[in-house]
């Protein structure tokens, strides 16, 4: 079994290497040739959540689990508070093929879901990028959203203003102009990310223009909301996997509603394999409700085992 240690991931996965790896994953879920697990997420009390993302991809030789969670206390002992690995399996034998740090794969796959849903679905004359959310993942968001689409601008909004100088250097680094606004002022962008841990909505319709493309990727978990449920039940809604949407994603409350069902929730990658033409007009709304699936860590994984394997890093142990 390989070890690929976190401290080398950034070496060998590159954010352009998780788009490339998130769209073959989603593709491979749409052909039936790959599918997820059930999540298994458990509250350890103090805030801390912990929890087993898993799947299977026939095509691609995958099969493997990330284990990890959320421990809000790590930020005092100066490391994230996201913290995961991820662990590969041969799926013909099920002998352990790999273990693989996983926090930065999750900030890039995360952001490659994101970046692939404004690329297939945003408006091709989209200029301004909004971003509510101003964490730990946003910045990964930004970066990841700017290699789809040339933006003029970006304007962000967060609950905790004082975290957003962080995103404006991301967006500074990059060339870009950036603003801090108020949520009415979210009406100005085309593309919208949410990337917030909020149990309640910020994002409500007014705030949201015709045509608008909305990648709302913090709603992982029930409990959790980011975005107005009427907003949800007017906009076309896509998903990396509609049975994660409804149960687990931003499509949660608007399905207790009575607003959604599953069968109008349309998974990305059916828009990537073509069997969905995507965003039907400039006015629709389109929604990507990104829920975070197993198969897209399995995917990223394995990038980072290819290239330790072609480079001889990593640590080989006998199991
Ligand atoms: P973080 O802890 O670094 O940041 C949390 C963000 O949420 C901050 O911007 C904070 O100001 C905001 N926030 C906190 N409470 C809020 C509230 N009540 N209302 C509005 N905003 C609030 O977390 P992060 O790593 O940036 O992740 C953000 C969210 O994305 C989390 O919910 C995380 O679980 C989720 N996430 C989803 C995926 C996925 O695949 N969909 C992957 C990684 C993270």
């Amino acid at each position: 079994m390989l070890i690929v240690p976190e401290a080398l991931i950034a070496d060998l996965v590159s954010p352009e290497d998780a788009l490339v790896a998130v769209a073959a994953t989603f593709a491979a879920m749409a052909r039936g040739e790959a599918y997820n697990f059930p999540v298994v997420r458990e509250a350890l009390g103090e805030g801390r959540q912990y929890g087993f993302k898993s799947g299977l991809d026939r095509a691609g030789g995958m099969l493997g689990v990330k284990a990890g969670g959320y421990f809000p206390g790590n930020a005092g002992r100066g490391i994230t508070n996201h913290q995961s690995t991820v662990y590969l399996f041969d799926p013909d034998s099920g002998r352990p093929v790999a273990m693989v740090g996983g926090n930065l794969l999750t900030a890039l796959r995360t952001a490659a879901a994101s970046a692939l849903s404004i690329d297939r679905l945003a408006r091709t004359d989209a200029r301004v990028l909004g971003i509510v959310g101003a964490g730990h993942q946003a910045g990964f968001q930004l970066r990841a959203a700017a290699r789809v689409r040339d933006w003029d601008r970006v304007i962000g909004w967060n609950l905790h203003p004082e975290m957003l100088p962080k995103l404006a250097a991301v967006a500074d680094e990059m060339g870009l102009p950036f603003e801090a606004v108020g949520l009415e002022r979210m009406v100005e962008a085309e593309v919208i990310i949410t990337i917030t841990s909020s149990p309640a909505a910020s994002l409500m319709a007014a705030h949201v223009g015709p045509g608008t493309h909305l990648a709302c990727m913090g709603t992982d978990t029930k409990g959790k909301q980011e975005v107005e449920v009427a907003l949800v039940g007017r906009a076309r809604l896509f998903t990396d996997e509609v049975a994660q949407s409804v149960s687990i994603g931003e499509a949660q409350h608007a399905v207790a509603a009575g607003l959604v069902a599953a069968g109008d929730i349309v998974p990305l990658g059916a828009v990537l394999t073509g069997a969905d033409a995507g965003r039907r007009s400039a006015e629709e709304i389109t929604l990507f409700d990104g829920t975070g699936v197993g198969l897209q860590d399995l995917a990223v994984a394995a990038v980072a085992v290819q290239r330790a394997q072609e480079r001889g890093l990593g640590i080989e142990v006998a199991v």
